[in-house]
């Protein structure tokens, strides 16, 4: 294979341009050549595709983001939209496609494959809810930008003795307001995958009010329920009115960590080695610290199941 392409897709997450730039050197050192899709499928298929070198991916690997900009597209959802973006990766002799996102950008690369584009998937976005991967590029940034949040709400919350809930990203996936809450020393957690009631949330508060604690933080997933409406039952059941912090896109956004620098780097190479080596239709995981690669089809299909031993830590710490 001479010519690959490489793209981002789907929501934003740091690391996302230290995959890019792995994959442009990993590709210049192997002598293929490597080309940049701006903005996803959507550019693919109004043919924003441009040559890369080394130097471009310079001073980037520490930057958050996505250079390349990314996207959601409607169009590529057709048949009709995906050959426009066949056509325009076959008219520059591009033979492979390394797709950067999450489950839904999988699909659309697994359609590629049907229609004779060579592709792999790198797993990238904060919410960690891909099944068949410990972790996805992102998510270690997220979860440290969240247990700094945590540290300066903390500070406030013992200031004014008051309960806070903060509502944390993740989608249907409770993994990063458990290793936040877990790393972040919230008192209790709250995640879709493990619903606690009202009354066992008003125990815990009242077992450390016992005990003289002069703050609660309540870690809430945003897939678990809302933090206003929790914020409502509280009042209605205690009378108290515990503050809300929602934290939103400061969560997507960020320097990327150690971590996520070396998980994209190492997961950036190996793409282009899995093309180089003729694999296509796989996506890169990483069990136990090792990558590997698996069909799309066989990789989603997997059902995603919360750390029970996180759970049971965050149990036994919230004492
Ligand atoms: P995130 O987890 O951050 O949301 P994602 O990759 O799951 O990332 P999606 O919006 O689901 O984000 O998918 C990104 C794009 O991939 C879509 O806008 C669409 O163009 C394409 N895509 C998603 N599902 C399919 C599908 N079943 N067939 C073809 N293309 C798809």
């Amino acid at each position: 294979m001479k010519k690959i392409a490489v793209l981002t897709s789907g929501g934003d997450a740091p690391g996302m341009n230290a995959a890019i730039r792995a994959v442009v050197r990993a590709s210049i050192y192997f002598d293929m050549e490597i080309y940049g899709v701006k903005r996803g499928f959507e550019g693919l298929i109004h043919k924003d595709i441009f040559q890369l070198d080394a130097s471009s991916v310079g001073d980037i690997i520490h930057k958050g983001g996505t250079f390349l900009k990314t996207a959601r597209s409607v169009e590529f959802m057709s048949r009709e939209g995906r050959l426009k973006a066949v056509e325009a990766l076959k008219d520059i002799g591009i033979e492979g496609l390394i797709v950067i996102g999450g489950d839904g950008s999988f699909r659309g690369a697994e359609k590629l494959t049907e229609e004779g584009i060579k592709t792999i998937g790198i797993p990238a976005t904060i919410d960690n809810d891909l099944a068949y991967t410990d972790y996805t590029i992102g998510f270690d940034t997220a979860v440290n930008t969240v247990i700094d949040a945590v540290t300066k709400i903390r500070d406030t919350s013992t200031s004014h003795e008051k309960t806070t809930i903060i509502e944390v990203m993740g989608r249907y996936c409770g993994d990063l307001a458990l290793y936040a809450g877990v790393t972040g020393g919230a008192e209790s957690i709250i995640v879709p995958e493990d619903p606690v009631s009202i009354e066992t949330i008003i125990n815990k508060l009242n077992q450390g009010k016992k005990r003289g604690k002069l703050h609660h933080i309540l870690m809430l997933a945003e897939g678990a329920g809302s933090a206003s409406k929790l914020q409502e039952e509280l009042l209605a059941s205690t009378g108290e009115n515990a503050r809300v912090t929602v934290l939103g896109f400061i969560q997507r956004g960020g320097d990327p960590t150690a971590d996520d620098r070396l998980l994209a780097s190492r997961m950036g190479v190996k793409a282009v080695e899995l093309l180089k080596d003729g694999v296509s239709n796989h996506v890169i995981g990483v069990r136990k610290n090792k990558l590997f690669s698996k069909k799309i089809d066989e990789a989603l299909k997997e059902d995603k199941v919360l750390d029970k031993e996180l759970i049971r830590l965050a149990e036994i710490l919230s004492v």
